[in-house]
């Protein structure tokens, strides 16, 4: 039983991670972003009351998000615990969690630098048809902007815009970052470098979590 809290800049590779851990630990992946984009596309009630403030690198209200995360931890997959990425994203969420009964056993904070994020966020480019993922820099198509895989022309997320990037930071600081200490003085946070490749920084994880007796 392992339910674990994925913290960290929006970039810093809590949703490679998560995958990584998913199969490892074989426990949900539960994405709020990931569920958002799909409401958001699948034009239902919710996808279109948070697609202003996605879009704008914003965060959706709290009422909404929780609503959804609720209903996803009751499901039967959850029962021996999860890897929550991208939620709590406020303080109010992470209280809401707590008052819902929903334990958490760690929350791991994943810390790169702004200009880290940046680089990594901006150069994400996806495929619009099979939605396979490219960045310019590290992974990128053998065609120039053609997906490998479907030919389609590869576009760049809205949110994942340099100016919405740095938008979607300061809001990191402002709002999500308080969770650090919320976790902390709870005494279940702890702190990874998230620098590095994926292979080095899920090493990282998985120790700590060694450590913990939850891998
Ligand atoms: P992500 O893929 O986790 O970076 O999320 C993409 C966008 O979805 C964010 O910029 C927010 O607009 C929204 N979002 C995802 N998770 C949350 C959350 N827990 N609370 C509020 N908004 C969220």
């Amino acid at each position: 039983m392992a339910r674990i809290i994925l913290l960290g800049a929006p970039g810093c590779g809590k949703g490679t991670q998560a995958k990584r851990l998913e199969d490892l630990l074989k426990i949900p992946h539960i994405s709020t972003g990931d569920m958002l984009r799909q409401a958001r596309d699948e034009g239902t009630e919710l996808g279109k009351k948070a697609k202003e403030f996605m879009d704008r690198g914003e965060l959706v209200p709290d009422e909404l998000v929780i609503a959804m995360v609720k209903e996803r931890l009751g499901k039967e997959d959850c029962k021996n615990g999860f890897i929550l990425d991208g939620f709590p994203r406020t303080v109010a969420q992470g209280e809401a969690l707590d008052k819902a009964g929903v334990v958490v056993d760690a929350c791991v904070d994943i810390v790169v630098s702004d200009e880290e994020v940046v680089r990594r966020i901006s150069g994400r480019r996806s495929c619009p048809s099979c939605h396979r993922i490219y960045h310019i820099e590290f992974s990128p198509p053998k065609e120039d902007n053609r997906c490998d895989a479907c030919g389609a022309q590869l576009v760049q997320r809205d949110d994942d815009k340099e100016e919405t990037v740095r938008q979607r930071l300061r809001v990191y600081k402002e709002k999500t970052a308080p969770l650090e200490e919320f976790y902390r003085n709870k005494g279940k946070l702890v702190t990874v470098d998230g620098n590095g490749n994926p292979d080095t920084v899920f090493d990282r994880i998985v120790g700590v979590l060694k450590d913990l007796g939850y891998a």
